[in-house]
Parts: structure tokens; sequence; C-alpha cells
């Protein structure tokens, strides 16, 4: 995946369809920058915009990520090269974001531990002890709300019984027991109850 030649593939393919930054823009519901950015190779589309781009460009995803029109015989090779190479990005991006889970799930506790130490030996009024912790308690709530965001979508979880890989709901993310990134779930395929790992690639 070459973000240069795909960025020049949009810009000939919107030119080719008469359409300005603006109109693309404005069809996709994205800003201006955005399509610009894509062109000059400085960033891609989200997975989210690719098959509207496309259905808008009318060429298919793998011809996107390719940076060409292919011939049958290409076709197949070609989208078996861009999957592995997506997957790439998926699982780096994903060992990414635990990563900042980790940092951030820290940093939330380490926020309301000052917070209530401040509170408890700074020698001020009472009205201002209240104000201290519940400031650390909002910081430390939104930490830990972002952190389960990130658990839930990035990687995924497998069953130890049937090997059955998923992601869970919130309401298992909240509610199961964990040890780091080790939950205790039921799996949704065979419904039994296990001590299951986070992974970040398919294998
Ligand atoms: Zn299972």
């Amino acid at each position: 995946m070459d973000l240069n030649k795909t960025g020049s593939f949009i810009a000939e393919l919107r030119k080719q369809k008469n359409l300005t930054q603006v109109q693309l823009a404005s069809k996709l519901n994205v800003s201006e920058k955005t399509i610009s950015k894509w062109e000059c190779g400085k960033g891609f589309p989200d997975t989210s915009i690719m098959l509207p781009l496309c259905n808008e460009l009318g060429v298919t995803s793998n011809e996107l990520l390719s940076g060409k029109k292919l011939k049958d015989d290409e076709y197949k090779l070609k989208a078996e090269e861009n999957i592995v190479e997506l997957t790439r990005q998926n699982n780096l991006k994903n060992r990414f974001l635990l990563t900042i889970e980790w940092i951030l799930g820290y940093f939330s506790v380490f926020i309301l531990l000052v917070s209530t130490i401040l509170a408890s030996y700074l020698n001020i009024a009472e009205g201002w002890r209240i104000v201290i912790v519940l400031v650390g308690l909002v910081h430390c709530i939104v930490g830990v709300v972002f952190c389960m965001k990130i658990e839930k979508d990035a990687g995924y979880y497998e069953c130890a019984h049937c090997k059955h890989k998923y992601i869970p709901t919130n309401k298992q993310i909240i509610w199961s027991m964990h040890m780091g990134r080790t939950r205790y779930m039921t799996c949704p395929h065979c419904h039994k109850k296990s001590w299951q790992k986070k992974k970040v690639e398919k294998d």
C-alpha cells in the first residue's frame, strides 16, 4: 500500500468525475482538508469512509488501496496483498491503543491517589478538600471510561474451550472479573465460562 500512489489516484478519479475537493468532501461529510490530506499522501481514508469514497469515485476498495485500476488477473493477487497490509496496520494500531490504555489506567489511579492525599494533609477549608477529591475522582472516571472503550475496540478475546475469537459486549467488559488483560467471561459460542486472554493478532 503506497499512500502517494493512492493519493494521486484519488485526485485523478475525482477530476475525471468533475468534482472539486469541496464537492467530494460534502458528499462524504468530511472536511476539504481531509480530502487534500489523502490526495497529498499524508493520510489514508478510514475504513468507515472507504466504501462511500469508492462509490463516489466508481472504483473498488481493492483498486483504491492499490492506487490503480486492476485487470482481472491482477485483481485477486492485489486483494490478498492489500488484506495482509491492512491487517498489519490494524495490529500496529491495536498495540498502540493497548499501550495508551495501560498508561492512562495507571495515570487515572495516580491522580485519584494524589488528590486524596492532598485533600487529607493540606491545611485547607473543608469545602476545598471535597473539591480536590471530586476533581481527582472525575479525572479517574474519565480515564477509566476511555480505558474501557479501548479495551473493547482493540484486539479480541479467545475462549479457552472452543478457541472462538470474539469482541465482548460493553456489559461483559464492565462486569467481568479481570486480572490485567485476562477476563473471566462466558463464550458467546459454546457458552462456557473461562479465563480469556486479550489477543491482538488473528493467527
Ligand atoms: Zn467457547
